[in-house]
């Protein structure tokens, strides 16, 4: 929550943050600076992002494509609701897309956004939320099987992160298992065709996740979109082309 919090102020009241740095720790001062300086986090006031985040899966969208008009993607790990924004837009679950001419286009096909997170995520137009859920509970997948157009889906994103100890190998594995559960949903509501995006910590695991992509879909790509803080151990692998026989519950 610390992203939307923070990223809802305008420029204006990033001023008064600075002036507030002087009662924080040093390290929450070195963070705030970050902050204040981070293009991504200007530009996501500018735009109306919720968060930062959103520039990484733009950036990641405008290379590979994968959202489409029409589309019913599912937002794992949504909160606070900056990839959902990107995700509405792209498939134009709230009927706002615009076309070449830059209007909105009646025409273009309304898709589908469902996301879930373990917190609250505030209310968006054309985007359905499921908060207090998790995303490796069978319950969760259930409700998405319900919720979905033909329960099914033609993209599953996944920004998803548990909160970090500080021991990077403990909270590596422990993200790695969290994508190798997103297999799992795969098999229960990707479509065939489909792609899953899931973010992971780079580690000894990360091939072990990469190889058991590979074996249920047709391309593995691992991506470090500009936006994704150079000094970070973040990576995403972008999965297309889903080919395993769908699993019901
Ligand atoms: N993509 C989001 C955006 O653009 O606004 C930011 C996601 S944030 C980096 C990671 C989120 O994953 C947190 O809100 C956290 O609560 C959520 N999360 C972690 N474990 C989860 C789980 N098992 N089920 C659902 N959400 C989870």
């Amino acid at each position: 929550m610390w992203c939307f919090s923070l990223q809802r102020r305008s420029l204006h009241s990033s001023l008064c943050l600075m002036k507030k740095t002087k009662s924080k720790t040093p390290a929450e001062q070195r963070w705030m600076q970050r902050q204040l300086k981070d293009p991504y986090v200007k530009a996501s006031h500018q735009q109306h992002f919720r968060c930062r985040s959103a520039f990484k899966l733009l950036e990641i969208d405008d290379k590979f494509r994968i959202l489409k008009p029409g589309y019913s993607v599912v937002d794992c790990g949504a909160a606070p609701g900056a990839w959902s924004q990107v995700a509405v837009q792209r498939v134009n679950s709230a009927g706002t897309a615009a076309s070449a001419c830059d209007a909105s286009d009646p025409d273009l096909p309304r898709g589908t956004v469902i996301g879930i997170d373990l917190l609250n995520i505030p209310p968006l137009d054309g985007a359905h939320f499921l908060p207090s859920h998790d995303v490796t509970d069978l319950a969760t997948h259930a409700k998405l099987l319900e919720l979905l157009p033909h329960s099914r889906a033609h993209v599953v994103l996944s920004d998803m992160a548990p909160n970090a100890s500080g021991f990077r190998d403990m909270d590596h594995e422990k993200l790695i298992l969290m994508c190798l559960s997103l297999i799992d949903l795969a098999g229960k509501i990707l479509q065939p065709g489909g792609s899953l995006l899931c973010k992971y910590w780079d580690g000894i695991l990360a091939h072990e996740l990469q190889d058991k992509l590979s074996a249920v879909f047709g391309s593995v790509r691992t991506l470090k979109p500009n936006a994704s803080r150079k000094d970070s151990a973040e990576r995403y692998f972008l999965a297309g082309m889903y080919r395993k026989q769908e699993k019901r519950l």
